[in-house]
């Protein structure tokens, strides 16, 4: 269980003041220059050594990622991207930073573009968030009327920050797809490698992160990265921002230690489970890109990466959706079905026409209009997907669909019985 002052995020309600003055008091802008003064490489070991792992849902090392860039600067200037387009069902959780608690993102971007040589940093907001927008550039504006950032700032690597909205669509979450839509183009994922520290923004080297683990990273340097890699386990450290959604008595945003228990985490934060533990039928842990869990593999699940990963699932963006046993979860994963679907950008050919396989069948599961062996077709299709496209976006289509399939085919097939016996018996 974190203990209070381990806490990183100290107004994530919003229920403090959010200005520069109230973020300093609650630490923020502590010792900045200081940090910058100790030198680029020091930051960046002290990341590596954090065990920070991306928060934005693939749990790549921040510390290693930041080394990638190159050592100096040559023809082509280095940029920083914080990645903020928050499009994953589910998640909900650096909309609560930008909105609460944004200097801890502004150090952290001034921080992690020095620590990369960068002079510019990009945020790229995503578009429904206008209210985070709003506040953000409040914070920003306040930062260069006080000198924090900008030119000739009073720590000594000039900086700008720019927010840039995006304008809906999923895709451009996807890293190398949101520098396209940076660079004015169709957010359409680019092929990898080059990676964008290689070849990123304009061509030049970048670095792509997301809000989170920006965020986090000014509390990291200043209580130095074993403070941090203290917390969680190995392999899995920190803390972490969890949003809980669905049939909990108290969906909420919150900030604990990973390898928290996830009976804990919906216990103690979000009044439990609406019926009790025992009404529990299943979890998506992690944004609805990762397998859904049944309650026995919930009752011992440890929440991070690794712990996850046992059960076949992942953490992902830490976005815990709870479904009680009421719940249609055939319905539930047709939903997202029709998401990914509306979301695929249709640059490769088994996401453009497999996810539009996936949602036309699994409608029919919804109803029951099937065969039993269509189901096991249905599966065939998702494996021909997964591990066949250019983004991630076409195994998160295939994966919730496989989850279904083995963990709740027996009510599939009461689904495809009932149906079949309704009209048999009307015909
Ligand atoms: P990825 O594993 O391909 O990459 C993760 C990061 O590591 C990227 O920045 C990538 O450039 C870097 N990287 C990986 N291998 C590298 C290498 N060999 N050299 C240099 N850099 C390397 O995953 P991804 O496609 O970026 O992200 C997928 C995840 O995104 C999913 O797990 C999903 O949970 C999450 N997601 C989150 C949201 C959200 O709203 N936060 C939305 C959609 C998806
Ligand atoms: Fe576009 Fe889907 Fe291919 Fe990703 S997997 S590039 S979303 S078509």
């Amino acid at each position: 269980m974190l203990s209070d002052k381990d806490r990183i995020f100290t107004n994530i309600y919003g229920l403090k003041d959010k200005s520069l003055k109230g973020a300093q008091s609650r630490g923020c802008w502590d010792g900045t220059k200081g940090i910058l003064e100790k030198g680029k490489d020091w930051i960046i070991e002290e990341m590596k050594a954090s065990g920070l792992r991306g928060r934005g849902g693939a749990g790549f090392s921040t510390g290693i990622k930041w080394s990638f860039m190159p050592k100096e600067v040559g023809d082509r200037p280095h940029y920083l991207v914080i990645n903020a387009d928050e499009g994953e069902p589910g998640t909900c959780k650096d909309r609560e930073i930008m909105r609460n608690d944004p200097h801890t993102l502004i150090e952290g971007a001034l921080i992690a573009s020095f620590a990369m040589q960068a002079h510019a940093c990009y945020i790229y907001i995503r578009g429904e968030f206008v209210r985070e927008a709003e506040a953000l550039q409040a914070a920003i504006d306040e930062c260069y009327a006080n000198k924090m950032i900008g030119q000739n700032n009073v720590h000594g690597w000039d900086f700008d920050f720019y927010v840039h909205r995006g304008a809906g669509a999923y895709v451009c979450g996807e890293e190398t797809a949101l520098i396209e839509s940076l660079e004015g183009k169709k957010g359409q994922p680019r092929l990898k490698p080059p990676f964008p520290a290689g070849s990123g923004l304009y061509g030049c080297p970048t670095t792509v992160n997301n809000v989170e683990s920006i965020a986090v990273a000014p509390e990291i340097l200043r209580r130095g990265g074993s403070w941090f890699a203290g917390i969680g386990r190995e392999n899995n450290t920190g803390t972490k921002l969890y949003g809980i959604s669905g049939h909990v008595n108290n969906p909420c945003v919150v900030e604990d230690a990973m390898g928290i228990t996830m009976k804990e985490l919906l216990e103690k934060h979000c009044g439990g489970v609406i019926g009790g533990w025992d009404n529990l039928m299943a979890v998506i842990p992690g944004g609805s890109s990762v397998p859904v869990m049944t309650k026995e593999m919930c009752d011992n699940a440890i929440m991070d990466f690794d712990g996850l990963r046992e059960h076949g699932s992942g953490l992902g963006t830490a976005a815990v959706i709870v479904m009680k046993k009421d719940t249609d979860i055939i319905k539930a994963i047709t939903r997202l079905s029709d998401f990914y679907h509306h979301e695929s950008c249709g640059q490769c050919t088994p996401c453009r026409e497999g996810t539009g396989w996936m949602q036309r069948m699994m409608h029919r599961m919804v109803v029951g209009n099937a065969t039993v062996e269509e189901i096991d077709l249905l599966e065939a299709v998702t494996r021909q997907v997964e591990g066949n496209t250019i983004c991630a976006l076409g195994d998160a289509a295939a994966w919730p669909i496989q989850g279904l399939i083995k963990h709740f085919r027996p009510e599939m097939e009461a689904r495809i019985a009932a149906y079949n016996a309704a009209k048999n018996a009307a015909a």
